[in-house]
């Protein structure tokens, strides 16, 4: 590699794979620093959370009798 970029520290966004600004890096902006953080605070990431007893993310509303049971795959075989 002879020719190197003129700001070899910057690293692409990881995001939109945008050159880095480095106001906001590692990100290209200020808005790919929100979509990262929105995948953060959404779960997206695997992080070590506290699990309790019950997860209603996938699981479907357990109390609510709307769509209890309308909600999931049924099979009846
Ligand atoms: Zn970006």
């Amino acid at each position: 590699m002879s020719d190197a970029p003129p700001r070899p520290r910057l690293k692409p966004c990881p995001i939109c794979g945008k050159l880095a600004i480095e106001q906001f890096r590692p990100f290209c902006s200020k808005r790919c620093a929100d979509i990262d953080l929105h995948r953060w605070l959404s779960g997206v990431y695997a992080l070590p959370v506290v699990e309790d007893k019950e997860r209603p993310d996938d699981a479907g509303p357990i109390d609510a009798d709307e769509g209890g049971d309308r909600g999931r795959p049924r099979r009846d075989q």
